[in-house]
Formats: C-alpha cells, structure tokens, sequence
C-alpha cells in the first residue's frame, strides 16, 4: 500500500474503533504527523485517559504503553511495535527491587517513569524528568533509592541540599553515548549557541550544558527563548517538533549517537496493523496495575504541593 493510502486507512480505522493514537516526542516524523497527540510518555498516558476514546494506539515503547494501561483500565492499548523495549526499564527488575528492599527496609524508593509495570508497583513514589527534585526534595525519608536511571538521579542529587539519594546503576543507552568531548568540541565552535540536553546524560556532558530539562521543558524552554540558534542534547525525534513549533530558529544535534533504535521502530504499517487487527494488546495484571497506580497517583499528590 502506499504512504498516502496506508494515512487514509489509519484515519478511517481510527474513526471506526473510536481509537486515539499517541505519538513519543522520539518516534519518526511520519508517525508523529498521523497522531492525535504527541509528547512525553507521562503526559500522553494522561490525555488519553481523559478522552472517551474505545483503543489507545501507543506509538513508543513498551513501558509507555503499560503506564497507558495503569491510567485506563477500560480502554485497549495497543502497541505497534511489539518488540519496542526500552533498555533502561529492562536494567531493573522487580526481582532484584525487592532484593534491594529486603536488604533496605527503611528505603523509600523512588521510580523514574521509565520502568516497567511491575517495577512502579514495588516503589514508594514515581517521578517524571521534569518533576523528580519536587518529590524527592518532599520525601523525610532519610534514606532515598533513586531507580533506574543513575544520571538522572545524580543530577538530582546535585540539586538537593541536606539529602543524597543511593542511585541504581541503569542508564539510557541513547543519551549515554553522548560524550564529554563532544559537547566541549561544539561550544567552543558554536560560541554563544545555547546547549540543551535532557538529564539522562553522563553528567559529565550535563556540566557542560546551558539548559537542562525533560522534553517538555526543552520544547518550553525554546519556544519562550528569544534565541535563534540552539544546539540540541536529546533524542533527535524531537527536532521534528522543534523545527514545526519554530519555524525561525535553527536547532543542531548535539551527537550522532542521540538516536533512540527502539523509538524508531514503530512504522505507518505497524500502526495501520493493529488497529486492523487489535493485535499487540498490552495486558497489565490488577494487582500489579492497582499498585504501579498508587505510586503514580502519589507522584502527582507530590508534585502538585
Ligand atoms: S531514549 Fe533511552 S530511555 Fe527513552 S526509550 Fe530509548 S533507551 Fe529508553
């Protein structure tokens, strides 16, 4: 089939199954263009439970898909591209959670987002990129697990006053690859140009950096930005955004490397393919939903005070 059919029959599939299609910030601009919603996993998992919508396509990974299904229950989630992982999420198991708890008793554990179903059931609090120093610095727990992402967590850490946060050893393979020399190599050739990155880089790229925010803030921040030029230290899925949002301003990847394989997985025919068939259903058992949702839920009370 082509492009332009394959566009049509999505269109159509989704109208006929009251389906709601969500599109990550790091997924290919052809997909980013067919959905209804496109942006951060939390946020997207969040408007999709607010819409009356029958099916949640979740154009993403696997861990997105299932935050999805956390916040509607009721609805079917699909995910169209059913070996989309995310290598971090796979760095922490519960298994190895409760080994870490059974050893910790007095630990509060807080959950990046980016873990697994399981994983937000067995934690105390979640927490997003953009909201992880509000709950952390809300917690009296004198004793913080900070889970999976230890750049993320040190980046915090840095922050924090009279606390540190023990930080478990998992990272994103994609922003990792940055390397200190890089970025170093680019200010000095593009003086001036602000750096971005999100915080899931080493930090010894985020030292470095001009702005640091998830990639709701970045897009905030470069909107607001009277800037013309702007160097860009996170997944390059979000330069499609960038560039529709501010059609004046030029945006440079920091790094060849800052590409994502898994969000690049999911393809028009993979969505035109599931909503077709309601194949790659995502299946989260009660107790474990019921769990990861209070820990969700807590997240949210926290982040609101
Ligand atoms: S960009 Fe990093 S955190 Fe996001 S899905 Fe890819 S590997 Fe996981």
């Amino acid at each position: 089939m082509e492009i332009n059919s394959i566009v049509s029959e999505i269109k159509r599939l989704k109208k006929e199954k009251n389906a709601v299609i969500l599109a990550h910030n790091y997924q290919i601009p052809e997909i980013q263009d067919i959905a209804d919603i496109v942006g951060d996993s939390l946020r997207l998992s969040q408007e999709a439970a607010k819409t009356d919508a029958d099916i949640i396509v979740f154009c993403g990974v696997h861990f997105m898909a299932e935050s999805a299904k956390i916040l509607s229950p009721n609805k079917k989630v699909l995910l169209p591209a059913i070996d989309a992982g995310c290598p971090m999420a796979d760095m922490i198991t519960a298994e190895s959670l409760r080994e870490y708890k059974d050893k910790n008793p007095k630990a509060t554990v807080v959950c990046y987002v980016n873990s697994s179903a399981e994983v937000k059931a067995e934690c105390d609090v979640c927490c997003t990129s953009s909201n992880a120093l509000k709950i952390v610095e809300s917690l009296e727990s004198e004793q913080i697990l900070f889970a999976p992402d230890k750049n993320l967590g040190s980046y915090i850490n840095d922050q924090l006053k009279d606390k540190q946060m023990e930080l478990w050893n998992g990272f994103c393979i994609t922003h990792e690859r940055v390397r200190e020399e890089e970025i170093k190599l680019i200010k000095n050739k593009k003086a001036g140009v602000q750096v971005v990155v999100h915080p899931e880089c080493n930090p010894l790229v985020v030292q470095h950096a001009d702005f640091v925010g998830s990639t709701s803030q970045i897009l905030e921040h470069i909107r607001m930005s009277d800037d013309k030029e702007f160097i860009i230290g996170t997944e390059m899925g979000i330069l499609h955004t960038l560039r529709k949002e501010n059609l004046y301003k030029k945006f440079t990847l920091l790094s060849p490397a800052l590409i994502c394989y898994n969000m690049k997985k999911t393809s028009l025919e993979d969505v035109y393919h599931v909503l077709k068939t309601e194949e790659n259903e995502i299946i989260v058992e009660e107790s474990i939903r019921q769990k990861a949702f209070t820990s969700l839920n807590r997240m949210l009370e926290l982040s609101k005070g």
